[in-house]
Formats: structure tokens, sequence, C-alpha cells
């Protein structure tokens, strides 16, 4: 019988992301697969902290293996800001728009501007954590440029990119984001399980 793993998140591009590199070796559940409804808590500090509780809360109240993510944008010259507060750098609204002109208005006056974007994911198997992450470099950039994708994505450029990750669509930044990244460490984690 084929391996049942729930991954803590109902944002359909993600569970989309993760089916399409696994193929068909493990079933991915996500929480509404499981009935889970609940706001789960993203209280702690760092990113490494909000994916295990995000994990362990799983885990915890259905007993099932379990993998969560957490992201954050990680500036330089605002020593790692906005970080895990990533999503409200701006306030509770979690607006993209206002975050990316907060991020501009602090980086003003800053020459260095190097930033990463930082994912990790927390696996709990059997009652025992493991993590994965994965990590893109690049600059912020002195405008908006670019549509396509979401959050910080129009004033991200990585590294050997002209284009920012707005600019050059889904299908090129799912190729070298972070989170895909994170995502590649876990899947070959478990495929090697597997064998
Ligand atoms: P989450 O942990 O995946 O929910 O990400 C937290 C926040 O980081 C999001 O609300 C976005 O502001 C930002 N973020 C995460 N991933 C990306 C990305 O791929 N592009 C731009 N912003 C992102």
């Amino acid at each position: 019988m084929k391996r049942k793993l729930v991954f803590a998140t109902n944002n359909v591009h993600k569970l989309e992301e993760i089916k399409a590199i696994l193929k068909d070796e493990i079933e991915i559940l996500s929480l509404a697969d499981i009935n889970c409804h609940a706001d789960i808590p993203e209280t702690a500090d760092t990113l490494e902290g909000n994916a295990r509780l995000k994990s362990e809360y799983v885990y915890a109240h259905y007993g099932l293996d379990c993998f969560a993510d957490d992201t954050g944008l990680e500036v330089e010259a605002l020593n790692g800001a906005p970080g895990v507060f990533s999503a409200r750098y701006a306030g509770e609204g979690h607006d993209a728009q206002a975050n990316m002109k907060r991020l501009l208005k602090e980086m003003e006056e800053k020459n260095n501007r190097k930033a990463q974007f930082r994912t990790v994911i927390s696996l709990i198997e059997k009652g025992e954590e493991k993590q994965f992450e994965g990590v893109v470099k690049g600059t912020i950039t002195r405008e908006k440029r670019g549509e396509d994708g979401f959050g910080y994505d129009p004033v991200f450029q990585p590294d050997g990119c002209k284009q920012t990750f707005a600019e050059m669509g889904n299908e090129m930044k799912n190729k070298i984001s972070h989170r895909a990244r994170a995502v590649e460490a876990l899947c070959q984690y478990l495929s090697q399980k597997k064998q």
C-alpha cells in the first residue's frame, strides 16, 4: 500500500508543486483531507520553530506522519528582517503591496541590497523530527518589476538572473526557488528511505 503523508497546508499551489515532484511515490494529504480546519498557531520567532509548531500540531492531534513549511525573506542590511515576520511586515493584514512598500522604504538609503528567501520544512515521522532547508540568494530591486507570482516576488531578483521572480514566470521560478529546493531535499530523503 502507498505511504500517506500529511502536508500541513491548504495552499493548493504548494500541494500541486509537491505532488508533481513526488509523482506517485507517496500519497500527500492536505489539512482539509484529514478534516483539520484549525488555525494552527505560528507564534515562534524563527522559521524552524514555526514549521515545527505546525508539524507537531498535526502529529499531536491526529497521530499522522506529517510535514510543514515556513518561509521568510531575509535582508542583510536589515539584519535578517522581515524574516519570520515576512507575511505581516506591514501589519496583520498580510497585504503583499503594503509589505513591499515598507521594504522599499526601509531599503531606500541602503546600498547593500543582498537578500535571500529561505524555506524550512519540518518532517515528523513516528514522533521524530527532521528539518530540511532551501535557500535562494539575490538582491532587493529599487522598484517593483513584473506581475506574476506573489508576496515579495516583484522586488526580488535572484543572483545570476536579469529578471525578478515576478518577471520570470512560475515555471522558471519553481525550478530555482527556495521552496523548490527545500521540497527537493525532503523528496530526496523520502525516496532514499523507500529503497
Ligand atoms: P509562507 O511561510 O510560505 O506562508 O510564507 C510567508 C511569507 O513569505 C509570505 O506571506 C510571503 O510574504 C513571503 N513569501 C514566501 N514565499 C515567497 C515567494 O516565493 N515569493 C515571494 N514571497 C514569498
